[in-house]
């Protein structure tokens, strides 16, 4: 498979992909073009680590040897706590939420880690190396970066949160995991200035050419392309892939949902993606006008979701612009100048014609939790409940999958608030909440981050 980045460079391997994270140009790695699934030979019996192993062979090609990509595949998802790492509850609205949360830090970012990590560790065998990943966080992704790294051989990690915008489960799932690979840093800011921290770190050919860093954001390709696979894996369970799917997916950077896109480029037959936003709707208000315009942050009770800049979004212009790099560039160093982004109409249909949109605010959470949890006897995530309640709004019942993105004990109080009495949730979790926990404080500040790195190297 050859690789491109969206702003014009050839990239070469899959390997050079998964470990650069961001493109030399400042651009995302993409692949040059879809490899085609035919969805009839896969069989409704197919196992997901199988299915796995289809689905992001063709990207991989020969980079890994198939012996190998398997019994890697095979490993990463014995963390989980149910046998298919997929598990699905219908709800008795009509929806089927897809649950994404049997991973050992309950979100799915599990999905990628668990695999991602292991495929760094095969690469840096081979040659013998060590390496730094750097991530930023709105709570999820580096609970679950940090437990996969924690297994590694040859990975150290430092990962970036905004104060007081995590959940103190998030936070602890990350602070009380010991070991001098793992590196918390506390930001004084919001989850886009971390990810700032990260670009400009990635950016600094110098810096992270020394400390052979590295980064596992959602920017990262090979992120987007295991999560491809629980949308095949819906579709060939609820009826081995007869019908015609929408999928409500909860929305932040546009990893999750783009993957969706993918699975229908690749031919999963998805009628519509449903792009599903809090408060911090810049994508809810792309879809629906073309303007791609970052506001402030507001803080709601789905933090990890908390985001103005949806660093994904940039893959999807690509193409809605018939991957013309020349224009990205330019819709890209304008929107650095202005925060802001117009598209053409024929580019804004190209995108309307796989996704529709809908924002919900944080009453309407409260009212699906408790809804759910009245009709269904069903807790579900603040972060799932948008999900189903853009779903409702589309007026698309038929065949719609909800992703539930993480499992409510992650947001316990918003839970517990929204149904007006205590759950039994927290019970097994004890340890957490006795562990004591290890993070720095940092100020907004590339350099104090580097800083961090340079004197832990
Ligand atoms: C990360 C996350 C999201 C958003 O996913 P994106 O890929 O950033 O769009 C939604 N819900 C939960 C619980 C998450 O952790």
């Amino acid at each position: 498979m050859e690789y491109i980045s969206t702003r014009g460079s050839k990239v070469g391997s899959f390997q050079n992909v998964l470990m650069k994270g961001l493109a030399q140009d400042g651009g995302l790695f993409i692949p040059n073009e879809w490899p085609q699934i035919n969805t009839n030979e896969l069989g409704s019996d197919l196992s997901y680590e199988n299915l796995t192993a289809k689905i992001i062979q063709p990207f991989i090609g020969s980079e890994i040897h198939d012996d190998d990509l398997h019994s890697i595949i095979s490993s990463a998802y014995k963390d989980f706590s149910s046998p298919d790492p997929v598990t699905f509850k219908k709800l008795s609205r009509g929806e089927t939420v897809v649950e994404l949360f049997n991973g050992p830090t309950l979100a799915f970012k599990d999905f990628a880690m668990q695999l991602l990590i292991p495929i760094f560790d095969y690469f840096l065998d081979k040659e013998d190396r060590q390496m730094n990943l750097i991530v930023a966080t709105s709570g999820d992704t580096g609970s679950a970066a940090i437990h996969a790294v924690n297994k590694s051989k040859n990975l150290n990690i430092y990962c970036l949160y905004p104060k007081n915008r995590i959940s103190e489960f998030q936070r602890r799932q990350m602070s009380t995991v010991k070991g001098n690979k793992i590196n918390l840093c506390e930001i004084n800011g919001t989850f886009d200035d971390c990810q700032n921290i990260v670009k400009e770190i990635l950016a600094d050919n110098e810096f992270s050419g020394k400390y052979n860093i590295s980064a596992v954001n959602s920017i990262n390709w090979a992120r987007v392309m295991i999560q491809v696979v629980y949308y095949f894996f819906s579709a060939l369970r609820l009826d081995n892939c007869e019908s015609k799917y929408n999928f409500s997916v909860p929305t932040g950077n546009f990893g999750d949902v783009y993957a969706g896109y993918i699975a229908k480029k690749m031919g999963l037959n998805i009628n519509r993606l449903i792009v599903a936003t809090n408060e911090n709707d810049i994508l809810d208000r792309f879809f629906k006008t073309g303007q791609y315009m970052s506001r402030e942050v507001v803080k709601t009770s789905s933090p990890s979701m908390d985001i103005q800049v949806a660093s994904n979004f940039e893959r999807l212009l690509f193409d809605a612009l018939n991957r013309s790099s020349s224009d990205i560039n330019e819709k890209m160093n304008n929107f650095k100048i202005n925060g802001n982004i117009s598209v053409n109409s024929q580019s804004l249909e190209v995108c309307q014609s796989y996704f529709s949109s809908e924002k919900v605010d944080m009453k309407s959470v409260e009212k699906v939790i408790m809804d759910t949890y009245e009709t269904d006897g069903y807790l579900v995530d603040p972060h799932t409940a948008i999900g189903i309640h853009a779903s409702r709004q589309s007026q698309q019942i038929e065949n719609n999958f909800i992703l539930g993105t993480a499992h409510p004990v992650k947001f316990l109080d918003t839970v517990e608030d929204s149904i007006r009495s205590k759950t039994n949730l927290l019970n097994g979790y004890e340890k957490l909440f006795e562990a004591t926990e290890k993070f720095d404080s940092l100020n907004n500040s590339v350099d104090e981050v580097k800083l961090k790195i340079e004197s832990s190297n």
